[in-house]
């Protein structure tokens, strides 16, 4: 006998992310969760590709781990077909619902709990470097969980060939509550508040509703997903279990909580380093990648105010002064954060102040701007024209 499921189910950007990269899907018999994280676009990608692919190959296959390896590999491709989505990947925690067990297949961060008579158990294990150091004994599970970087993943689709998935079966019972969520939930509310909101709504869809808002009160820092499954009594499931729409969501649906849609999201360089960081090669990939561009924008901008400076700047001329004399200048008279734009190139025996008697060549400390080279050397020759015929005149008076 197939059990009969109830579900809810929320993904929201939070409060901090201005794109989600989770996704999450539930349509009977797969229900999923995946957090998608790479540059760019490629995290919202990842976690959309490997749920799409998770559903097209769930039809009639048996062995859900089997789907997740071929999750896996068509993440892995695309990102090495496209150099915007390299390093791309994605947790993902699914379940596929079998008489009546659940088959879990899960890699990464993302998690399943069971609610059944009052206690929440955590299903999953985190692929974490903090995760194994708790394991190792080197951290308390208490640490672990505000640890700040807790969010490493050892494991994750799509970053390599192949990956090792973890498989389980469990036991389901009518009255049993299951929760599949993204670490924008646990990294936001401890578990006993999530037990506490999910004792709280006996819906599933208020219980996702409830979990999101709470994430995005506690700070909203990461995209936050919950999907919650009810197991039914036999009785209630023929009326309450119609078949479910194939609800595929990776785009963010308004809710109280989550602030108005904002533009596609370019992940902050941090938060990938931060994800990856237990991946020196990949993590030093990205990084030489973002010099390269950084190196190759600062050459852009160089190159452009050389090419300004070559084309244009040295193109113009004017008549100015240097040395209390008048001279030619190649350039423009500025000096934008003290870098000179222009040079002189001829200075003349022309004094400023002599020049400057005559009105229409009071501007020249300014700078008096030519067309050309020629046209500098002709105000040059008028200004000298107009001097000679200043002191011609001041030698003889007029009417002698
Ligand atoms: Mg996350």
């Amino acid at each position: 006998m197939t059990v009969r499921l109830r579900v809810g189910a929320r993904t929201d950007v939070g409060r901090v992310r201005e794109g989600n990269e989770d996704a999450y899907v539930t349509r009977h018999p797969l229900f999923a969760v995946a957090d998608g994280m790479g540059g760019h676009q490629g995290g919202e990608v990842a976690s959309k590709l490997a749920l799409e692919t998770l559903e097209k190959a769930a039809d009639g296959a048996p062995d859900l781990a089997e789907v997740v390896r071929a999750a896996n590999r068509a993440v892995f491709a695309t990102a090495a077909k496209d150099p915007g989505l390299a390093g791309m990947g994605t947790t993902l925690t699914a379940v596929m619902v079998e008489d009546d067990r659940l088959h879990l297949a899960h890699v990464g961060d993302s998690r399943m709990y069971l609610l059944r008579d009052g206690n929440l158990g955590r299903v999953t294990k985190d692929h974490t470097v903090v995760e194994r150091l708790v394991d190792e004994g080197r951290l308390t599970p208490e640490d672990a969980e505000r640890h700040p970087q807790r969010s490493i993943l050892t494991r994750a689709l799509g970053v390599e060939e192949d990956v090792v998935v973890d498989e389980a079966d469990v036991d389901v019972r009518p009255g049993d509550r299951v929760l599949l969520c993204s670490d924008g939930l646990t990294g936001m509310v401890d578990e006993d508040d999530i037990l506490r909101i999910l004792g709280q709504h006996a819906d599933p869809q208020a219980a996702s509703d409830a979990l999101v808002a709470a994430a995005n009160q506690a700070g909203g820092q990461d995209n936050i997903t919950a999907v919650v499954l009810d197991v039914l009594e036999e009785k209630k499931a023929a009326a309450e279990t119609a078949p479910q729409a194939a609800v595929t969501e990776t785009v963010e649906r308004p809710s109280p909580m989550s602030e108005p849609a904002r533009p596609v999201e370019t992940p902050p360089v941090a938060d990938r380093q931060e994800r990856f960081a237990a991946r020196p090669v990949a993590s030093g990939r990205r990084w030489g990648r973002a010099v390269v561009w950084l190196v190759v924008i600062l050459v852009l901008i160089g190159g452009g105010l050389f090419a300004v400076k070559r084309y244009w700047v040295d193109r113009q001329w004017y008549v100015g002064e240097s040395g209390g004399n008048v001279a030619l200048y190649r350039g423009i008279p500025a000096a934008p954060l003290g870098f000179e734009l222009s040079e002189v190139v001829e200075e003349t025996e022309l004094t400023a102040e002599e020049v400057t008697r005559f009105p229409e060549y009071r501007d020249l400390a300014e700078g008096i701007t030519a067309e050309s080279e020629e046209d500098a050397q002709t105000i040059v020759d008028l200004m000298r024209a107009d001097v000679n015929e200043a002191r011609r005149q001041a030698r003889e008076p007029p009417g002698q």
